[in-house]
C-alpha cells in the first residue's frame, strides 16, 4: 500500500507523515526531500537542479518523474511509501498512475486533511517558540501557561514570515493547485477527506482506521 497525504501549510501534515512513518514503518518521500539529495550528491540530475533554482525557475516535471521512477523501482520502498507533498500537478499525478502500474504497485488512498482558513491562521500566527528552552507554544491553543513553562514571557517570539497576507496566499495557491489533483483521485475512489481540525491524535486514530480498513 502507498499513500499520498495532502493538506494545506498548518494543516499537521507533517506530524502526521511523522506518525505514519513511525507506526506503519512506511517511508515518506518528498520530492524536496529527493532534488536536496541530488544536489548534495551532486550528481548530473542535481547539478541541473541546481541552476534551474538558481534561475528562479521551477524543476521540470521530466525530473519530478525520474526522481519519482526511482524510488517505485527500488524494493526498498516496495508498497511502503507516503507521498508528502507529490504528486504537485495532474500531470505528475496521472504519471504516477503509470508508474505504479509498471512496477507493480498501488496507491491505496489519498489522505487530505481539511482545515479551513481561519484556523490555519490562528494555528501559524499564533506559533511562538520560547528562544531559552525551544519549547513551542501557541497563544490561542496551547498558551504558556506557569505551569508548563518557567521562562519569562519576554523569551517568546513568532516567527516573522508568518503574516497573515503570506499564510492566505498560501493557503489559496494550495486550494487552486491541489482541486484537480483531488478530483481525479475521487473519480478513482482513492479519496479520504479528513477533519483537520481536531486532535493531533484524533487525527492519526482516524487515519489508522482507514489504513486498517484497507490491508483488511
Ligand atoms: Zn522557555
Amino acid at each position: 500500500m502507498n499513500i499520498i497525504l495532502f493538506g494545506p501549510p498548518g494543516a499537521g501534515k507533517g506530524t502526521q507523515a511523522e506518525n505514519i512513518t513511525k507506526f506503519f514503518k512506511f517511508y515518506k518521500i518528498s520530492t524536496g526531500d529527493l532534488l536536496r539529495n541530488e544536489i548534495y550528491k551532486k550528481t548530473d540530475i542535481g547539478n541541473e537542479i541546481k541552476s534551474t533554482i538558481a534561475k528562479g525557475s521551477l524543476v521540470s516535471d521530466k525530473i519530478i518523474n525520474n526522481l519519482i521512477e526511482k524510488i517505485l523501482s527500488d524494493k526498498k520502498y516496495y508498497n511502503r511509501i507516503i507521498f508528502d507533498g507529490y504528486p504537485r500537478n495532474l500531470e505528475q499525478a496521472k504519471n504516477l498512475d503509470l508508474l505504479v502500474e509498471k512496477y507493480d504497485q498501488r496507491i491505496s488512498c489519498v489522505l487530505s486533511l481539511n482545515v479551513d482558513k481561519e484556523l490555519i491562521i490562528k494555528r501559524i500566527l499564533g506559533r511562538q517558540i520560547c528562544t531559552k528552552c525551544g519549547l513551542i507554544f501557541n497563544e490561542y491553543f496551547n498558551p504558556s501557561t506557569d505551569k508548563k513553562h518557567k521562562c519569562d514571557t519576554k523569551f517568546l517570539v513568532k516567527r516573522s514570515d508568518d503574516n497573515e497576507k503570506t499564510i492566505l496566499q498560501r493557503y489559496k495557491t494550495y486550494l487552486d493547485k491541489s482541486l484537480p489533483i483531488l478530483n481525479h483521485y475521487k473519480k478513482l475512489n482513492l479519496l479520504h477527506e479528513i477533519d483537520g481540525k481536531t486532535e493531533i491524535d484524533q487525527i492519526f486514530d482516524k487515519i489508522s482506521r482507514i489504513m486498517a480498513s484497507l490491508e483488511a
